[in-house]
């Protein structure tokens, strides 16, 4: 089959590798129909040194189930199915927290041995835990916001969920990319009053706006931090997503935050330790956020997208083939497009 493999920062090939296929009992075989590159593959495109074994890439998906393992009991061949980021057996002490990225039988897609998702097919380990199926056809028009329950509208719900969004408050949404947009999204939904989207796009803080952003700041550092104050009263607002995972990102979430507010980080934190630990001690600011445990979010988010009340799937602005994903990660790269849409 075909599949995605990264060589090192700025090299993606499309390249035959051997068939995915189930080896456990508990596995699926999903045939990918929907896949889609992500913000967090940017960071190995930008970074990764090269001259090591090739990675392979993608760790969202729609597929159909082509075959099941002999224990698998709730999928069935021909199941249209969405895969969470991570994979889990649902029935852990952790899984029954909700908190499945911790999953003590779980792991993540495109990563160690696991094969990604930018490919025609995936093994799914653990698959009655990990799999949702779908009640609609591979060519239903929601589909680019059900793909979304993979990760990017999951994870902007765990950075509103970790930032302790509640009706009325304020928030402030640090990162325009297709996580920050969602978290715009997830953060209407929970109540929040005011949103302002941190970012310096203008196509991107229009679809913000249109998924509820009530304000827009495009300024970066110390001047973000003064003018999200001035918006918000002249105290900060009550929560921050930080969306990004830098040093500054998480720099400035701090400096807007209001006393006795909450920081929920999803970007992947490209720093050692966490900064601006003594403003945040003394104005009682909890930092919280993670990997987001997106498989036990699809439950309540998976009624809102069919039932039409939110659209996260206008984050994708542009659909291509597997031969074309390299141009995907450039374009991804270069600001070009905010989240690619893959049709193996
Ligand atoms: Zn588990």
């Amino acid at each position: 089959m075909r599949a995605t493999v990264m060589y090192g920062a700025g090299d993606v090939r499309i390249e035959k590798v051997p068939d995915a296929r189930v080896t456990e009992p508990t596995d699926a075989l999903v045939v990918i129909t929907h896949a889609c590159i992500c913000g967090s593959d940017l960071w190995g495109y930008k970074l990764m040194p090269p001259g090591g074994p090739g990675r392979a890439m993608g760790h969202e998906a729609i597929g159909i189930v082509e075959a099941v393992g002999a224990s698998v009991r709730t999928l069935r061949t021909g199941d249209l199915v969405v895969m969470p980021f991570a994979y889990s057996d649902g029935t852990c002490p952790f899984c029954q927290e909700g908190l499945n990225t911790s999953c003590v039988n779980g792991g993540f897609f495109g990563a160690g041995q696991m094969g990604g998702a930018q490919a025609e097919a995936v093994r799914v380990p653990q698959a009655d835990g990990t799999l949702v199926a779908l009640p609609v056809s591979r060519d239903d028009a929601l589909m680019p916001s059900l793909l979304t329950l993979s990760d990017v509208m999951g994870t902007g719900h765990h950075a509103a969920v970790s930032a302790r969004v509640g009706r009325g408050h304020n928030v402030a949404v640090v990162g325009d990319g297709a996580v920050g947009l969602c978290g715009v999204i997830a953060a209407r939904r929970l109540g929040a009053e005011q949103i302002v989207i941190l970012g310096r796009h203008a196509d991107r803080l229009e679809i913000a706006k249109a998924f509820g952003a009530t304000d827009a700041v495009s300024t970066r550092g110390e001047e973000a931090v003064t003018r999200v104050r001035e918006l918000t009263g002249g105290f900060g607002v009550h929560s921050v997503l930080e969306c990004v995972g830098t040093d500054d990102a998480m720099q400035m979430a701090i400096g807007m935050t209001r006393p006795g507010g909450a920081v929920g980080r999803v970007g992947v934190p490209h720093y050692e330790a966490i900064p601006a630990s003594q403003p945040a001690f003394y104005r009682n600011i909890t930092v919280s956020g993670g990997p987001a445990p997106v498989r036990s979010y699809i439950t309540a988010l998976l009624p809102d997208i069919l039932e039409g009340r939110i659209e996260p799937g206008r984050v994708f602005d542009r659909t291509m083939k597997l031969d074309e994903v390299p141009a995907g990660y450039r374009a991804m790269n270069e600001r070009k497009s905010i989240k690619v849409m893959v049709r193996p």
